[in-house]
């Protein structure tokens, strides 16, 4: 996760191999998107406000704050515009935390069901963040909720969803998050150093 870095931080990142970065600003990912180009995919992992859809939909690969139908009307009318179809997570709050986005575990399934009547969206799986906290019960029953989620979803064998991405874990859990079964890590400063915002 790149938010806060300079642009010639990423560069070295991208020429030592790295990938795809994200960040939780629209204004910052349209500047790094106009710096960096075609060189990385291109991550939405904070909240998302629905006037702001517009300024990123022809260039993101993944949002993953996908939590309000509201933003999944935008997305969806703005793609089409644009003739895409955008690959995006539902952010879910498992942990049910005040200052947390996301939807709530038992709205998933209606959730869902609105967004795959919508054609431009594409849902690959799903995201959390968990309390920030050092006790660690506490992160993986977090993880683990997210886990048993996903294969609920599956059981529904939808046609048109994918449930092949579980985004969680960032620098201070993503071990545990791994070993409950993440497959996209969100990590920043564990890879760029502390962050002088
Ligand atoms: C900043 C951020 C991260 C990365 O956090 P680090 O602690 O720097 O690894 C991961 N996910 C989200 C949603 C973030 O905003």
């Amino acid at each position: 996760m790149t938010k806060t870095y300079p642009v010639e931080k990423i560069i070295k990142a991208l020429n030592l191999g790295m990938t795809d970065i994200g960040e939780n600003r629209v204004q910052e990912l349209i500047e790094k998107m106009d710096a960096l180009g075609e060189s990385a995919k291109y991550h939405m992992i904070g909240h998302l406000q629905t006037n702001k859809v517009k300024y990123i939909v022809d260039r993101i690969d993944l949002i993953h704050s996908l939590d309000r139908i509201s933003l999944a009307k935008e997305i969806n009318k703005r793609a089409n515009k644009s003739g895409r179809v955008i690959d995006a997570l539902i952010q879910v709050n498992i942990a049910r935390e005040e200052s947390k986005f996301g939807i709530m575990e038992e709205e998933a399934f209606p959730f869902i069901e609105k967004i795959l009547r919508m054609n431009n969206i594409n849902i690959k799986g799903l995201m959390t963040m968990a309390p920030h906290t050092d006790d660690e019960k506490i992160v993986r029953k977090t993880f683990n909720g997210l886990l048993n989620l996903s294969e609920k979803i599956k059981e529904q064998n939808y046609s048109e969803l994918s449930m092949d991405i579980l985004s969680m874990g960032m620098t201070n859990d993503f071990e545990v998050a791994i070993e409950e079964g993440s497959n996209m890590i969100r990590v920043g400063t564990g890879i760029f150093g502390e962050r002088n915002y």
